[in-house]
This record gives C-alpha cells, sequence and structure tokens, in this order.
C-alpha cells in the first residue's frame, strides 16, 4: 500500500504517521525529516536546504524528488510506504505518479488532514521539538513531563527555526498557493479521502485508520 499524506503544516499528519507506522510494516517516509538530517549530517545538500527551509519555502522540486525515487528503491519500501510532506507541488504529484508508473506501482490513498488556517498558528507556535529524536510537544496539548525535556529521549526540546511566528505565516501562504491545488489532483484520480483533523488525535487515528483498513 502506498498512501500520501496531505495537509497544512501543523495539521498533525507527521504525528500521525508515526503512530500508523507503529502498527503496519511500512516506512514513513518524511520529505522534512530526511532534509533535516540532511542538515544536521553538514552535507552539502543540507547546506542548500537549510536556506530554503529557514525562511518557510519549498525546496525545489528536483531535489526532494530525488530523495524520494532514491528512498523507495530501499527493500523495506517493497510492501508499500506513507509519504508524509511529498509531494508538496504539482510537479512533484506527476514526478511521483510516473516514477511509480515506470515501476509499476501507483498510489493506493491521498489522505488529507483537514484543519481551518485559523488553529494552525496556535498549534506549530506552541510546538517544541526534540532536536534528537524528532518526538514533538506542545507547550500547551502535550506537554512533556518533564519541562523543556523530551519524554522518549531525555534531550532538550528546542522551537525549530520554522516554527516561529513569521515564517508560520510564509509556510501557510506556500501551502496554499503550491500545495493545496493537490486536493483537486488527487480527487480527479478518486483517490482523495479527508480526515477531519481537528479532533483529538486519538479520533483522527481512528478514522485515518478506518480509511486504510
Ligand atoms: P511541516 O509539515 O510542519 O511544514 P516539514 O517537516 O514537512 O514540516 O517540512 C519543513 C520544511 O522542509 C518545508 O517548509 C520545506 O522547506 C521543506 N520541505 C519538506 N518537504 C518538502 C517538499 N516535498 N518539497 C519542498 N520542500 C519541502
Ligand atoms: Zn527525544
Amino acid at each position: 500500500m502506498i498512501i500520501v499524506l496531505l495537509g497544512p503544516p501543523g495539521s498533525g499528519k507527521g504525528t500521525q504517521a508515526k503512530r500508523l507506522i507503529s502498527e503496519v510494516k511500512w516506512p514513513q517516509l518524511s520529505t522534512g525529516d530526511m532534509l533535516r538530517s540532511a542538515i544536521g549530517a553538514g552535507s552539502q545538500l543540507g547546506k542548500e536546504a537549510k536556506s530554503f527551509m529557514d525562511r518557510g519555502a519549498l525546496v525545489p522540486d528536483s531535489v526532494v524528488v530525488q530523495l524520494i525515487a532514491d528512498r523507495t528503491r530501499n527493500e523495506d519500501c517493497r510492501a508499500g510506504f506513507v509519504l508524509d510532506g511529498f509531494p508538496r507541488t504539482l510537479p512533484q504529484a506527476e514526478a511521483l505518479d510516473q516514477m511509480l508508473a515506470t515501476r509499476g506501482r501507483g498510489i493506493d490513498h491521498a489522505v488529507l488532514f483537514d484543519v481551518p488556517d485559523a488553529d494552525l498558528l496556535e498549534r506549530l507556535t506552541g510546538r517544541r521539538t526534540c532536536a534528537k529524536c524528532g518526538a514533538m510537544y506542545h507547550l500547551q496539548a502535550a506537554q512533556p513531563k518533564k519541562q523543556g525535556i523530551c519524554d522518549q529521549c531525555g534531550s532538550a526540546l528546542i522551537q525549530r527555526e520554522d516554527d516561529r511566528a513569521e515564517v508560520i505565516k510564509k509556510r501557510l501562504e506556500v501551502y496554499h498557493a503550491q500545495t493545496s491545488p493537490l486536493i483537486e489532483y488527487y480527487k480527479k484520480q478518486e483517490k482523495l479521502k479527508t480526515v477531519n483533523a481537528t479532533q483529538a488525535p486519538d479520533l483522527v487515528f481512528q478514522a485515518f485508520k478506518k480509511i486504510l483498513y
């Protein structure tokens, strides 16, 4: 099964993807995580990507398409995979469809995690992330047991550079301009499924799973 997760930044798609992969054997392929780990490793690709990410812009299509093309050749993607944060533009979606077609595969579902903009700003400005393992918390809604410390690995929690209010506004603009056209794209292919992502995380997960199995 190949699943695309769609939704604005802060819609919780990454969190839901992590929950799903704890139950199934497919890996979660998050271009955001891949790019951040390239930045952490100090690679050339990471250096290039950072300048785009820090100002809330998208990394060039060719870069992320190549990342996904390479990653999906891996043995662990044979049974299926969950795409989180990719595709994010129409050219990326088209490149993905073409790439899968040449491999005799295709997307099964595009799941939209639907949240109004008004909720997103609060969700994202309150978000704190573990610098080491990527676990996510929220100042009000999902506090760690010990303030500023990751429950999972004990490292310090940080605010991502792109979770600052000014950058968030830009990311939402980018989402509406460049990513939301994918909703229509997958609707036309009759693959779009929508989940109300304003509900509590457990309810969102139930609705999500109902779509898949
Ligand atoms: P969120 O879903 O919360 O916006 P991500 O971790 O998915 O955060 O992405 C963070 C940043 O990484 C994006 O703002 C963008 O700069 C870059 N990025 C991630 N995926 C893509 C993609 N498919 N195409 C272009 N840029 C991407
Ligand atoms: Zn951690």
